[in-house]
């Protein structure tokens, strides 16, 4: 079977935890299970549990993972988004409110006033 990507990013030929997304899972085999599918016949579902987060799951959940996606560096992405500008350093919030919609109008008037004359 080719690599098929699970909805959360990860290889799905991999167990993982549908909650946390760790590969670090360990396999129950006592606590398999049965189910009847539509063909009249029974799936062996397998039962793990993570090692990351100490959830159970089967077979039928990782099928319905919302793990978070795995994405190296998200956390860093956030950090730089959230860094704050340097002009408002220093400023209290009503002061950076007011630079804030200085900042935009000036941005506005620069990119709409290019062709009207200079006041
Ligand atoms: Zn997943
Ligand atoms: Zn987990």
């Amino acid at each position: 079977m080719d690599e098929v990507l699970c909805c959360c990013g990860r290889p799905n030929d991999r167990t993982h935890c549908p909650t946390c997304g760790s590969f670090d899972t360990a396999a129950k085999p006592s606590k398999a299970f049965k189910v009847r599918t539509d063909g009249g016949g029974f799936k062996k579902i397998m039962m793990y549990r993570c090692r990351k987060c100490g959830k159970d799951f089967d077979d039928l959940q990782i099928s319905v993972c919302w793990a978070p996606p795995e994405r190296r560096g998200s956390r860093d992405v956030k950090q730089i988004e959230r860094t704050p500008n340097p002009e408002f350093e220093g400023l209290s919030l009503e002061e950076r409110i007011a630079k804030a919609k200085e900042i935009l109008s000036r941005d506005k008037k620069d990119g709409n006033d290019s062709t009207t004359k200079p006041s």
